[in-house]
């Protein structure tokens, strides 16, 4: 039987500082009758701080301290906006600091990606303490939750695979009972812990993903991701001007949507709550009453072209040394090879004795290796700098406009959605 339980997520631009996080607990004072569990992400731009500390930890390591003091500097300050100088809270905020600074100092384990958890971590365990002590501060009873000892994953660091049965039961037993008694638990997206106990993370923007995994293990009623948007638009307003909010979705549509790149919800958030039958909407932070988008079953809708723009494409035509045709054999060891380096596959198209590949650049270092183990078999010819555009429901006018000054290097159309990857055009000056 569902629980009546609801799940609230709060990304970065809601809590980026002090104003924005009365603006939050203004909207969860509406909520206190209700067991809600809160998921948050770091303040504002602080995982890309941290990203900063991680880069010099591996080249300058009295620069990583630096930084590293930088952000905490800079989450005093919005916690003395909020609760004035010397509140409780900032020795436990300086408790979290000084346990990544022990690590800068003394850690001896090498891999890129294992340091990367330990220290962009602290993001999120900065946030949820100082948002848990302002809510306690406005009487609003608040249970700081340690995700880490919730979310299990394995040990793949940067982008933990849930262990969903261990994640289930830690969840049943630590935050059920919690939430029972009423009142807000309030944890950290993004962040969860491997069975040998080292923090791992499940991948940028992870946090809508955590609250996924949080409805889905308590049977949640409904969960809601509040954001700086009214809800889901025909795309991303940050590009285009004329943008439309689509009241209702399927879960099949929200999936096929975040899928391709529309960077208003983590891909993989719409699998959990599909699978349990929960619904979820995006509502907008800035105006909390209105109706924001429902996703969910037995959506009927008639949609409108949804455009989508993924950046950081790369282009890998990819063909055999001596003019033999790609067969199966090639296919399949290509495959395994975009597997290990973890590259996902957008777009494809097969000739004769050459296979292209659009990807996305997630991690300019794995594709360097990619394209390395790639070119011992064969001729590779790369390009970056591309775009994929998605279009769903699509007319002719909108594709049209699409293409507007851009070089289609490849094209596929599939019932409904088109799908190209262009380049600009070369800007052609005369002297
Ligand atoms: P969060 O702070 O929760 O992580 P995000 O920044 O990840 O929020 O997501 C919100 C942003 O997603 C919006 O500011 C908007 O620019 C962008 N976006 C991209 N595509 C869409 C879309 N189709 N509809 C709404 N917002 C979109
Ligand atoms: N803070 C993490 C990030 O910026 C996770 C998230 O916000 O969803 O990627
Ligand atoms: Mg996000």
């Amino acid at each position: 039987m569902r629980n009546h339980i609801k799940v609230f997520k709060f990304g970065g631009a809601s809590v980026k500082d002090a104003a924005a996080i009365k603006n939050v607990a203004k909207i969860l004072k509406s909520y206190q009758k209700d067991s809600i569990l809160v998921v948050i992400s770091a303040m504002g731009k602080t995982t890309n701080a941290l990203e900063k500390v991680i880069h010099a930890y591996f080249e300058d390591k009295e620069n990583a301290i630096e930084l590293l003091e930088n952000v905490h500097q800079q989450h005093l300050q919005e916690v003395q906006k909020l609760l004035g100088k010397g509140h409780d809270v900032e020795k436990d905020m300086a408790k979290l600091v000084n346990t990544v600074k022990r690590f800068l100092k003394q850690n001896k384990k090498k891999g890129y990606d294992f340091v990367y958890d330990q220290i962009v971590s602290l993001g999120e365990l900065l946030s949820t303490t100082i948002v848990a002590a302002y809510l306690n501060r406005l009487n609003m009873s608040t249970h700081w939750l340690d995700a880490r000892k919730n979310i299990s994953t394995d040990n793949t660091f940067r982008e933990g695979n849930i262990q969903w049965d261990a994640t289930q039961r830690n969840i049943l037993k630590n935050v059920l009972p919690i939430l029972k008694k009423n009142g807000f638990v309030l944890t950290q997206g993004f962040i969860g812990s491997s069975k040998d106990k080292s923090t791992t993370t499940l991948g940028r923007e992870g946090s809508d993903f955590t609250a996924a995994i949080f409805s889905y293990c308590l049977d949640a009623e409904s969960m809601s991701i509040w954001k700086d948007v009214p809800g889901i638009l025909t795309a991303d307003p940050r590009l285009f001007k004329k943008v439309e909010k689509i009241d209702r979705l399927s879960y099949k549509e929200a999936i096929e949507m975040t899928y391709y790149g529309a960077k208003v919800i983590h891909p993989k958030t719409i699998k959990p709550l599909q699978n349990k039958n929960i619904p979820m909407y995006v509502k907008s932070f800035v105006e909390p009453k209105g109706e924001g988008t429902f996703i969910g079953s037995n959506v009927d809708a008639h949609y409108p072209p949804v455009v989508v723009i993924e950046k950081e494409q790369v282009m890998l035509q990819i063909s055999t040394k001596d003019f033999s045709f790609v067969a199966e054999h090639h296919l399949s060891f290509i495959f395994q090879l975009f597997t290990k380096y973890r590259t996902k596959v957008n777009m494809m198209q097969n000739m004769a004795i050459s296979f292209s590949v659009c990807a996305t650049i997630k991690d300019e270092g794995r594709l360097s290796k990619l394209i390395a183990e790639l070119k011992k078999t064969f001729n590779v010819v790369v390009e970056k700098k591309l775009e994929l555009i998605t279009v769903r429901h699509y007319h002719k006018s909108v594709i049209e406009q699409m293409k507007k000054h851009k070089i289609v290097m490849l094209e596929e159309r599939i019932r409904n959605t088109i799908q190209m990857v262009v380049k600009d055009v070369p800007v052609m000056e005369r002297k």
